[in-house]
């Protein structure tokens, strides 16, 4: 039996609805917001994500699903949104007309990571993303949009940890303190950092072996390194989501693993996901658009891992997963071409409809209704036909009420509200 590829999962019909419920809550809350859908395609040409994530990365270094295809070009599939979103603004001049645009997009990514508990090759994300603000308030705003995403789908213990990577004009300050600082310590940096440390030195700050955390441990710190520009932009993000009422962590170490982050960088960790506590990340990437070829455009954004959210919500898959609200046991070879019909017409009336169009006996039917947990079970046999009346019976309740078949969907409507 062929299986399916390693650290890729699928989504079974039990869990659908709660992931369904998830992603409409997110699209609610986020058209609240003033955000529009944006669809990207899952791939695109390498040099993309080459060129917006950077090289000396771990995603670009060894986690893309790049290959030549058949005229030899190279193409990846995407391990991220947002180079893809910038793409789009820039190609389709998205800018032209009014620049600040808010978006958001859903769906798979791809990277080719050692799948273990909460980290897949294929994962899904909910991005949002702003263009054209460069106000330290959007950053606050899109904090607590994504804060209250998570209180309103039950995330436990969830805290949005901050953190200022400062600008073109600072940065480099910090790089050459952080380059002088690991210089003492290189012998004790694993190969990787040794590696990235004159390179993409940011990164040495947020690796995960712990005897670079040990060596790190006295590093120099971002934040006091920030430019004035800086420092009141972290300072009025940190003031905006106190007035909001959004409790964070100053974490000087965060750093982020992609390269077009500038100024404020967050994220999100919560209860019940072990190692991989994040949640969500995000930040400010206002030197993307013209790296990638665009007008100079200031942008701010976050990432949702999907999966991890699913996997924490105190809401559970049973409570999500559809039952129907009438299960139709027809009995009887004469009745199912009725039952045909009256079927199809609660389906059409919104009103979930299971039917299996079997012979099987009434006993063996009710107990199929029973597995799937059918609100009502409508019996429908020769002599209902007759009568011109079809038994209705509440399946909690044990009741049963005969209910006449003409207008048969207004009346079951009817009887369903008030159950
Ligand atoms: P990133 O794009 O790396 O900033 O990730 C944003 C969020 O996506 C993280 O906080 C995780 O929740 C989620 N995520 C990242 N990589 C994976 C993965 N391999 N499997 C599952 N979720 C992931």
């Amino acid at each position: 039996m062929i299986q399916l590829i390693r650290g890729f999962k699928d989504i079974l019909p039990d869990e659908a609805g709660l992931w369904q419920m998830v992603e409409q809550t997110a699209i609610r809350l986020f058209t609240d917001f003033g955000f529009k859908e944006i669809r990207v395609p899952l791939m695109e040409h390498t040099e993309l994500f080459a060129r917006s994530i950077g090289e000396g990365t771990d995603i670009v270094e060894k986690e893309m699903y790049t290959f030549a295809d058949r005229k030899g070009e190279l193409l990846t599939l995407r391990p991220e949104a947002t180079a893809s979103v910038a793409r789009a603004y820039i190609q389709h001049k998205l800018y032209a007309v009014d620049p600040i645009r808010k978006f958001f997009t859903i769906g798979p990514m791809f990277r080719r990571e050692r799948p273990q508990k909460g980290r897949y090759r294929q994962f899904y994300q909910i991005n949002a993303e702003v263009y054209g603000i460069d106000s330290p308030l959007m950053d606050a705003q899109l904090i607590f949009m994504l804060t209250t995403l998570l209180a309103r789908l039950s995330v436990p213990e969830a805290r949005a940890h901050i953190n200022s990577l400062g600008c073109p004009a600072c940065r480099p300050q910090f790089k050459e303190a952080l380059l002088a600082f690991t210089a003492e310590a290189e012998d004790r940096l694993c190969e990787d950092c040794r590696r990235r440390r004159t390179q993409n030195p940011l990164r040495l700050l947020d690796c995960k072996v712990p005897t670079c955390r040990e060596a790190m441990a006295g590093a120099p710190a971002l934040p006091d390194f920030l430019c004035d520009d800086c420092r009141d932009h972290f300072e009025a993000v940190k003031t905006g989501l106190r007035d909001l009422g959004v409790d964070v962590v100053i974490d000087k170490r965060l750093v982020r693993g992609l390269d077009y982050y500038t100024r404020t960088t967050f994220e999100v960790h919560a209860g019940g996901l072990g190692a991989q506590s994040a949640v969500a990340g995000g930040g400010r990437y206002d030197g993307l658009i013209s790296t990638l070829g665009g007008p100079a455009t200031p942008a701010v954004g976050f990432a949702i891992g999907f999966d991890r959210l699913v996997e924490i919500t105190a809401l559970s898959a049973a409570d999500h997963d559809k039952r129907p609200d009438i299960f139709v046991a027809a009995l009887g070879e004469a009745s199912r071409a009725a039952a045909l019909k009256l079927s199809s017409d609660l389906s059409m009336a919104g009103i979930l409809t299971e039917i299996d169009f079997s012979s099987k006996s009434l006993k063996s039917l009710m107990k199929r209704a029973d597995r799937l947990q059918a609100k009502f079970v409508l019996m429908l046999g020769e002599s209902e036909l007759e009568s011109g009346a079809a038994m209705l019976r509440n399946m909690g309740t044990k009741e049963q009420i005969p209910v006449p078949l003409e207008n048969f969907a207004a009346r079951v409507k009817e009887i369903l509200g008030e159950a």
